[in-house]
């Protein structure tokens, strides 16, 4: 295989046969240079997507792995108003709703009882919150089920949380950590660049906030994910610097424990309904999706192992395709997904494991499902294919919708402060 790659790379474009062959000898690629990998056509745009398979397969095999996890979006209610987001509600809205704890906890113990391992736990900014919010969720649902891990509060939560508490985010941390959260996702990462985040979700956490969040977190042995969303207004040369600067961290702390490219996703977005900004874009085109997936697997090589693409983003066979243009995992089975679905993507809420198992059995891979921390939970192959309690179920409307959420009067939103 690399022996094929080596010859093709010998009759190209002599510029981008040097980086790829840098690459495949492990050394590492600059912003300049990754640029020019985005600049790619005909051929050398597939080479790139090659030299990214092989890297993938050297580094991390031929395992795909995935998480059963079940997302909980406890509000959409929200003081800020990021021009990309299509889930939050002001706390006015007729279709603002908080969960109550118990809610949350029933959640996550149904989750269990089919299966899950991971919560993942992330909502809006409430006006007024209480400061301990965050952490009584972790509290409740830890004595609940003490086995299950919280994967929970972005570094924007955190910030939000250690605000209303009038305490630094190391202290936050500290008594989240206490409370109960294992690890965190590193969204509300979008582009870290300031300029163009002043332009996307004035207000958003701050470039230097959110490296504050996760490298302290880092440092207090918790581990995050880091993701990046891109297709709206950004120039491939953000890109390129934010997959560099995620490199820098990992570098510093080694606490990321994979890389997610997130597809803009337009429809419902309020910038793009609304066209706020002249340039912007709706999303990424697949050739571009495959590109940065392989990019990000080619620049991150040596340093966040696992690149992970979203279903839901993306939908199942393109997800398909991107296992083979660098990404080694699926992600989760979510459950439950508002986010992307209220921005207007299409591909659902749910993916069940044995779903999940056939498509990457399908393009000759082996599943594998995982902790959130990349453990290898079981190794699936074609003789031991078992039924989880999630994979029986048939009637998945069990588990309810955003649409139906936003319409249930019980969890309507109401202010703590307002009798
Ligand atoms: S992205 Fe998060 S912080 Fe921004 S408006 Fe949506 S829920 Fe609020």
């Amino acid at each position: 295989m690399t022996t094929n790659i080596e010859l093709l790379l010998k009759n190209t474009d002599p510029i981008v046969s040097d980086i790829l062959n840098n690459a495949l000898s492990e050394k590492e690629i600059s912003i300049e240079e990754g640029i020019e990998l985005y600049n790619t056509s005909g051929v050398e745009f597939h080479l790139v997507g090659l030299v990214a398979d092989e890297i993938r397969r050297r580094r991390v095999g031929d395992t795909v792995s995935y998480v059963v996890n079940r997302n909980i979006n406890f509000t959409n209610v929200c003081i800020k108003q990021c021009g990309f987001c299509a889930f939050s509600r002001d706390f006015r809205e007729e279709e603002g709703y908080f969960l109550p704890t118990e809610e949350i906890v029933r959640r996550a113990k149904e989750a269990y009882q089919l299966g899950a391992t991971e919560v993942c736990i992330q909502a809006g900014l409430p006006p007024d919150m209480e400061g301990d919010v965050y952490e009584n969720i972790c509290r409740e649902i830890k004595k609940e089920i003490p086995d299950i891990h919280i994967h929970g509060f972005s570094p924007e939560e955190i910030l939000y949380g250690a605000t209303r508490s009038e305490v630094t985010i190391e202290e936050f941390l500290k008594r989240m950590k206490d409370a109960g959260v294992n690890t965190l996702p590193g969204t509300s990462a979008e582009i870290l660049d300031q300029k163009l985040r002043d332009k996307i979700s004035p207000g958003r956490i701050s470039v230097k906030d959110w490296e504050k969040v996760i490298k302290t977190a880092h440092k207090m042995g918790i581990n995050t994910t880091s993701t990046m969303m891109f297709g709206h207004l950004e120039t491939l040369e953000h890109r390129v610097k934010h997959i560099a600067k995620l490199r820098d961290i990992q570098k510093e702390t080694g606490g990321f424990t994979e890389f997610v490219p997130l597809n803009f996703i337009p429809d419902e977005a309020p910038m793009y309904k609304h066209q706020l900004h002249e340039e912007i874009k709706n999303g990424a085109s697949g050739s571009d999706v495959l590109l940065t997936h392989a990019i990000s697997r080619i620049m991150l090589n040596n340093s966040i192992d696992n690149l992970q693409m979203s279903w839901v983003k993306e939908g199942q066979k393109m997800s398909q395709l991107l296992l083979m243009w660098g990404a080694n995992d699926f992600g989760g089975t979510l459950i439950n997904e508002s986010i992307s679905t209220s921005a207007g993507s299409e591909y659902g809420q749910l993916l069940k494991p044995k779903e999940i198992r056939r498509m990457i059995k399908e393009i000759g891979r082996i599943p594998a499902e995982r902790d959130t921390n990349y453990k290898i939970l079981k190794k699936f192959d074609n003789t031991n294919e078992i039924d989880s309690e999630l994979d029986k179920i048939t009637d998945t409307s069990q588990f309810g919708s955003y649409v139906e959420l936003v319409k249930i009067n019980k969890f309507n939103y109401k202010n703590p402060r307002v009798k």
